[in-house]
């Protein structure tokens, strides 16, 4: 197969994860007979180093062109960066909102998956945790709470605030789809989080959901309560295997389910729009003060990459290969400094590597 990826290194410790993920891909290509096209495309603040702008529209028609894009992280230290002295929409985070707009990505994608090596960073009691658990939350990326009409007012001598929580229902039916689909891929379970027993979004929201399934008999679908949903990610997060949900929500949710996990360093994520493209990333940042000490944990960014492999490429086997390979390494011992066990804990069976050294690891055990 032939695959034109677009390489958004970005800034920070963005290279150097980006780096150690192409090498995986690279192996890849070579062991399963694949050829991976890389275009690097600016973005962030080393675009505007070089353009004055956060995003180019030459950046854009580039991700356009792809099949695929690769993403290391973007922005600098909020406080001593000169980025930060620039107007809001010039800033490095205007290039990730513009190039989510401009790619239509309305599906985001966060898998919440505890390895057992690293059990001891997972603050859940042991009985919990159980074998581990392994999620994915999708939350609706470009509707809802966040895009909808909102006004502060004066009524009557007193300040108002409001905000609107809309969908339609395209908008629903389509991050649906996505989530069925992708349960096909996982354990076909879609648990569709909702407030239905107060909210009209809600309700057209299940209904929906509702329809799409019928179309999907292998896969089951269960409703759930956002508020239950958010108790049940730490009362028994086995139980769940696709968390399908609208913008606010998941936001929230992913958030408490990543940090069940232990380190943002091993999170990865997607965002996908209606075709097979997707871009690809962690769920850190640009890390700045670790940025150029070659100890940043590009875990995350290799999985990324397994993602891209599996949700664009549809390279499954492929994908379970790295992720095998992430497992090994782990199994071995090797931790980059984010996922060294807690001081006071044994580490007699543990080596602390670099980021160069972790992905190497991981390529040998391709
Ligand atoms: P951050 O995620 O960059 O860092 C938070 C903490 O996590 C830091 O201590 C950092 O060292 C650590 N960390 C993050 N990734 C790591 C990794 N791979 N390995 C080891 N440790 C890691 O969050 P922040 O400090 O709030 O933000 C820094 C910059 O990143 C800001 O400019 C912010 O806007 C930007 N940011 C970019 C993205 C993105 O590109 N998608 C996302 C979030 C934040």
């Amino acid at each position: 197969m032939d695959c034109n990826i677009g390489v958004i290194r970005g800034d920070g410790i963005g290279p150097e994860i980006v780096a150690e993920a192409v090498k995986v891909l690279d192996a890849i290509g070579a062991k399963y007979n694949h050829t991976f096209h890389y275009d690097e495309i600016l973005m962030g603040g080393c675009s505007i180093d070089a353009t004055g702008e956060p995003l180019t529209k030459e950046a854009i028609e580039q991700a356009k062109r792809a099949d695929a894009v690769l993403l290391g992280s973007i922005g600098g230290d909020a406080k001593t960066s000169p980025w930060y002295k620039l107007p809001a929409d010039k800033r490095p985070e205007a290039g990730l909102l513009g190039i989510r707009k401009a790619l239509h990505l309305f599906a985001n994608l966060r898998p919440a998956y505890l390895y057992s090596q690293l059990n001891e960073a997972c603050p859940l009691r042991d009985d919990i945790i159980g074998d581990g658990f392994d999620m994915l939350i999708m939350r609706e990326l470009t509707g809802g709470l966040y895009f909808g009409k909102r006004e502060t007012r004066e009524v009557n001598g007193k300040i108002e605030a409001y905000d609107t929580l809309t969908y339609n229902e395209d908008e629903i039916r389509r991050i649906a789809i996505k989530a069925f689909d992708i349960a096909r891929k996982r354990r076909s379970k879609v648990t569709s989080v909702d407030k239905a027993n107060v909210l009209d979004s809600s309700r057209l929201w299940r209904k929906i959901v509702e329809e799409v399934a019928a179309d999907y008999s292998d896969v089951t679908l269960e409703h759930m309560l956002v508020d239950n949903a958010a108790m049940q990610l730490v009362r028994d997060p086995k139980q769940f295997d696709v968390i399908l949900t609208e913008n606010m929500f998941g936001d929230i949710l992913s958030d408490e389910a990543s940090m069940v996990t232990g380190s943002i360093g091993m999170l990865s994520s997607a965002s996908l729009n209606e075709t097979k493209f997707g871009l690809y990333e962690p769920s850190g940042g640009s890390a700045p003060d670790i940025a150029g000490k070659g100890i940043a944990n590009p875990i995350a960014t290799i999985l990324s990459a397994a993602m891209m492999l599996m949700y664009s490429f549809d390279l499954d086997e492929e994908a379970y290969a790295v992720e095998t390979a992430v497992s090994k390494v782990l199994d071995e011992g090797y931790r980059t400094i984010d996922i060294m066990p807690a001081p006071g804990k044994d580490t007699s069976n543990i080596t602390q590597v670099g980021t160069k050294k972790m992905g190497d690891l991981i390529v040998e055990h391709l």
